[in-house]
């Protein structure tokens, strides 16, 4: 009888999942969201709702996505003897249901305040039936890989391990280029590693038309001068022809092969590194009559949009920056760039390289796809992998920075947020740079090789392709006593979360959970004029 695995990644921006056939080691099928179910957009979020609302609510809510993914993939659930999951550690304890509070506070003597024990986080290998409601038979192997601290975890240690940098002599850097941008500087046998909530941006994510790297997302723009044309990825997920387009006020010019939908992160890159090669774009301004790149009739790009992307690779900078003084030398010094995630293969690596994403004088650059789906699917081919994790993992915790109390990494992202958002020259940055003792930043020399070593992020769809599951949220209805059905608050939420059933008494309210941006913004509960709205109810309903 055929038995199964499933590897699944579970990133901050959305799930990943391939179906495997444990006799032939064939992939099956991949299904991904195009969306994290809990509400928000990064893992700082992600915790809010937790502590606030309830880490047995998050980890429900994450379980019951995890579910709909598994459901999603093609196979019968009760021929799968293993499961391996490949994330952050606050992805991961969300999933196991394990303590996360000291994910969240670093001071030992407010975790001991609270009698926080904080959990070994070591590799480990469970029985499916230790995960309440995860729908995989009892017996089913469930792969949990180690983190190395707080923030760097099993999608870090498979960055590292996939690209196989370690085993190499020469000076690399590799990033995953996400919400959460993992990283680790590999020099003279030393590993340095860091992470910085990126945010959302690079993932296609708190952009105006952004959207996450999935069918009808435009990943690249290329000149056709005097116009541009769009590159968008099809439903095989490789970059098609999109139509030629004059930024300046969205005309087609010329239809493509494919019509786009909105702006993925590599696409975010591409608009912005374009517009400032044709004077368009001079950072933070957007030089057009509305301040806007059109990108067609329904797809723009703003000022804002700008900053939230600057902000995004700035803190990607300050990381590299940060990472190079710890290990004492410059970024010139950094022969190879590993670039991972969708973000670091879609982008076209030579945009990203002006903006400031790769190293100014690599030689290489290796554009390696979805490393942490790419170590799931390993885990389950052959256990003996997890090892091999914890064996790095207990070496790295000698040398991991912590970046949030890192005063070089505050320093520099001081001044990128300088140079993005008020747009400070880069000529005083470089001096502020070497004021602090901190190393330079040079521009662009050479062209270095491009290897892709895969055709996309996920390189195998598999024999029955790739389904994307766009309803990974749950819709909660609640009705809400004294609501006069004013519209207030469903005209005041951003995201368009929230609409008001018609004819209903008393007034129900239903909150689309996973577009909502999460606790910390609230703008619904004070648009109502009413004060009835409550948005914890929507959560712990
Ligand atoms: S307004 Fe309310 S529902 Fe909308 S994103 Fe903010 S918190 Fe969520
Ligand atoms: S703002 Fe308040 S009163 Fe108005 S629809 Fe929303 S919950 Fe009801």
């Amino acid at each position: 009888m055929t038995r199964l695995a499933i590897a699944m990644d579970l990133g901050t921006s959305g799930f990943r999942a391939q179906a495997i056939d444990l006799t032939s080691y064939e992939i099956i099928s991949t299904a991904i969201t195009t969306r994290h179910p809990l509400p928000g957009a990064n893992v700082i979020d992600h915790i809010h709702f937790a502590l606030e609302i309830g880490a047995d609510v998050a980890s429900s809510i994450v379980i019951r996505a995890v579910n709909n993914v598994i459901g999603r993939l093609h196979i019968s659930a009760d021929k799968v003897d293993r499961l391996a999951i490949c994330g952050n550690p606050i992805q991961l304890s969300l999933f196991q249901g394990i303590e996360i509070r000291d994910l969240a506070y670093a001071g030992k003597r407010k975790l001991e305040a609270l009698g926080v024990v904080p959990p070994k986080r070591e590799a480990t290998v469970l029985a499916a039936k230790n995960i309440p409601n995860l729908n995989l038979p009892g017996e089913c192997d469930v792969i949990i890989p180690p983190a190395v601290r707080h923030e760097i975890g099993a999608d870090a240690l498979a960055m590292m391990i996939q690209t196989k940098m370690l085993e190499k002599e020469e000076t690399s850097l590799t990033t995953d280029y996400g919400t959460n941008a993992e990283m680790a500087l590999f020099h003279d046998g030393q590993v340095f590693t860091g992470s910085t909530a990126a945010g959302p941006a690079l993932e296609g994510q708190q952009i105006t038309c952004g959207m996450l790297a999935v069918p009808g997302a435009i990943s690249n723009l290329n000149p056709e001068p005097p116009h541009h044309r769009v590159i968008v990825l099809n439903t095989e997920m490789f970059a098609a022809q999109g139509p030629l387009v004059n930024l300046k006020d969205g005309t087609t010019i010329e239809e493509g092969d494919i019509c786009p939908v909105g702006i993925t992160g590599t696409g975010t890159v591409a608009i912005m590194e374009q517009a400032m090669a044709v004077n368009l774009l001079s950072i933070p301004r957007i030089n057009t009559v509305d301040t806007e790149l059109r990108l067609g009739e329904d797809i723009c790009f703003t000022e804002e949009d700008l900053v939230e992307a600057g902000k995004a690779i700035g803190s990607v900078r300050a990381g590299h920056i940060t990472l190079c003084h710890e290990a004492g030398i410059t970024l010139e010094d950094i022969r190879t760039a590993y670039m991972s995630g969708a973000s670091g293969t879609y982008v076209d690596p030579l945009k990203a390289q002006k903006l400031g994403m790769v190293p100014s004088h690599v030689k290489t650059i290796y554009q390696v796809g979805n490393t942490s789906l790419a170590m799931a699917r390993d885990l389950v081919m052959d256990m003996k992998k997890l090892d091999i994790m914890s064996d790095i993992a207990n070496t790295l915790k000698k040398t991991h920075c912590m970046f949030a109390s890192s005063k070089t990494f505050e320093k520099a992202y001081i001044l990128e947020i300088s140079y993005w958002t008020e747009g400070m020259p880069m000529s005083h940055y470089r001096k502020f740079l070497k004021r602090y003792g901190l190393p330079d930043l040079l521009p662009v020399e050479g062209m270095p090789e491009i290897v892709r070593t895969v055709k996309r992020d996920i390189d195998d769809l598999g024999r029955m392709g790739l389904t994307t599951i766009t309803d990974i949220g749950k819709h909660a209805e609640i009705s809400a006593e004294g609501c006069v059905a004013c519209m207030e608050c469903a005209e005041e939420c951003p995201e368009n979360a929230i609409s008001v059933m018609e004819d209903s008494e008393p007034v129900s309210l239903v909150l689309e959970q996973s577009l909502c941006n999460g606790v910390a913004c609230r703008r619904c509960e004070r648009a109502c004029p009413e004060k009835v709205f409550d948005l914890n109810r929507f959560f712990i309903k």
